[in-house]
């Protein structure tokens, strides 16, 4: 049974509503130290989204040492899962060794769409009557360089509903708020030049004009000795995610989770990122891996290319205290730089999966960061982590109460 809490528990002040918490679930003081930052952090909480209640630790982390078009970027990445950070850092190392990234990325192009019923007069819908009801929603995005950027229309076959997308240019933003505006706006205005009835307005995720890439190329002696085959192998582990969506949609995940993380780090919308990415996965009809390798000679290349809606501002973004940091971390990028080095932290974190993958397995770095996961929940703190995760790790076995054993003895030394 879920715990009681008082009806109209969003009416509620922020202290009283944390009050009804802690007697409904009895007040467990590790985790309510865990949600409850300093006074500056609840107030934020409280204004961002309803109901609140505290906050979501999740542990911030830095993947450093990517080299991307000749720069050096650190990456702040906020990620739950133990193997991320680490992976996504071995990745841009070796990466290193051929000369890093070289990324590129489109124009920050995001669509709205406008749905309406009954239209019979699509022909009408020009560029400039568009233009004439949105201008002065555009003015300032203009003064940034960005602004409209064409239409399309198309009828939908089974529900006979015309869908009308208009691109805009949003600059450094996301744009969903600036998108919806305008689809609202664009909503009465386009219906009575089609005779049709608008349906709905809303922009769409899929972010397919808002592309980013990331490529390497590293001598296959950076696996080591038997580096060519090791490759060989990376590019066939590759190729089966392309005829198989149950292993692409593993593999794809584990790009995301690098990008994810740096979106959760930036406090940018990570399910929109998400959403974008994995339709973008389906555009050939079947889900695929959505990066490429091939070996040429002794050198493995590797490429990834995706939509990306990073923003640099808007919502959350530079404007939680957290997000700030990150972004400055990171040299305070741009949307488009941001979104080439996500395409970067993904693919590194990709070529340490395929690597590991065809070679040692993926299970052997990932247990051992378990065995500090382990560590901390048999007792461990402090100095004391590394030195039980050791010891559970030259022991593989991985139970509570074997590390508690290992702790005991590891005090008594
Ligand atoms: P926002 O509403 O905060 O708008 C961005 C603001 O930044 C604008 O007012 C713009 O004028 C200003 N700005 C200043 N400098 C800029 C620059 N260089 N480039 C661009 N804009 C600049 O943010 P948003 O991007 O419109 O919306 C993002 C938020 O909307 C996120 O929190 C997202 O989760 C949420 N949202 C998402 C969806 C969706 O994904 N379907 C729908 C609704 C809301």
């Amino acid at each position: 049974l879920s715990v009681k809490i008082p009806m109209s528990f969003r009416k509620l002040s922020l202290s009283r509503r944390r009050m009804a918490l802690r007697e409904a679930t009895e007040f467990d003081s590790e985790a309510w130290e865990a949600i409850s930052p300093g006074e500056d952090l609840l107030s934020l909480a409280d204004a961002m989204v309803e109901s609140a209640v505290g906050i979501m630790p999740v542990p911030l982390g830095i993947a450093s040492g990517f080299l991307i078009d000749n720069e050096t970027f650190h990456v702040p990445m906020a990620v739950e899962e133990p193997s991320v950070i680490a992976a996504c850092s071995f990745g841009a190392k070796l990466v290193k060794t051929g000369g890093g990234f070289t990324t590129w990325a489109d124009d920050p192009v995001m669509g709205v769409q406008i749905f309406l019923e009954d239209a019979a007069h699509e022909e009408k819908i020009t560029d400039d009557l568009i233009q004439e009801y949105i201008s002065n929603d555009l003015v300032s995005m203009e003064k940034r360089g960005g602004g409209y950027r064409g239409f399309a229309a198309e009828r939908l076959e089974k529900s006979n509903v015309l869908k009308i997308e208009v691109y805009i240019d949003v600059r450094d933003a996301m744009g969903a708020n600036l998108l919806n505006t305008i689809g609202e706006k664009l909503k009465p205005a386009l219906s009575s030049v089609t005779g049709g009835t608008a349906l709905m307005a809303i922009l769409t995720n899929e972010a397919k004009k808002r592309c980013a890439g990331a490529r390497f190329k590293i001598p296959v002696k950076a696996f080591g000795g038997e580096g060519l085959k090791v490759a060989k192998r990376v590019v066939l582990a590759n190729q089966i995610t392309k005829e198989d969506s149950a292993r692409a949609v593993t593999h794809n995940k584990g790009i995301m989770n690098g990008i994810t993380s740096l979106a959760l780090a930036t406090a940018n919308d990570t399910r929109a990122i998400e959403a974008a990415v994995h339709a973008y996965a389906s555009r050939k009809g079947t889900y695929q891996g959505l990066t490429e390798y091939r070996v040429e000679g002794n050198f493995l290349i590797g490429e990834v290319e995706l939509p990306l809606a990073f923003a640099v501002i808007g919502g959350a973004v530079g404007y939680h205290p957290a997000s700030r940091l990150a972004l400055k971390v990171l040299g305070n990028p741009d949307a488009v730089r941001l979104a080439r080095i996500a395409a970067a932290v993904g693919l590194a974190q990709n070529l340490t999966a395929l690597r590991a993958l065809v070679s040692e397995g993926i299970q052997h770095g990932h247990m051992r960061l378990h065995a500090n996961r382990l560590a901390y929940q048999a007792g461990a703190r402090g100095d004391e982590i590394d030195l039980l995760a050791d010891d559970i790790w030259k022991g593989q076995r991985f139970h509570v109460e074997e590390a508690k054993n290992l702790l005991e003895r590891l005090r008594q030394q």
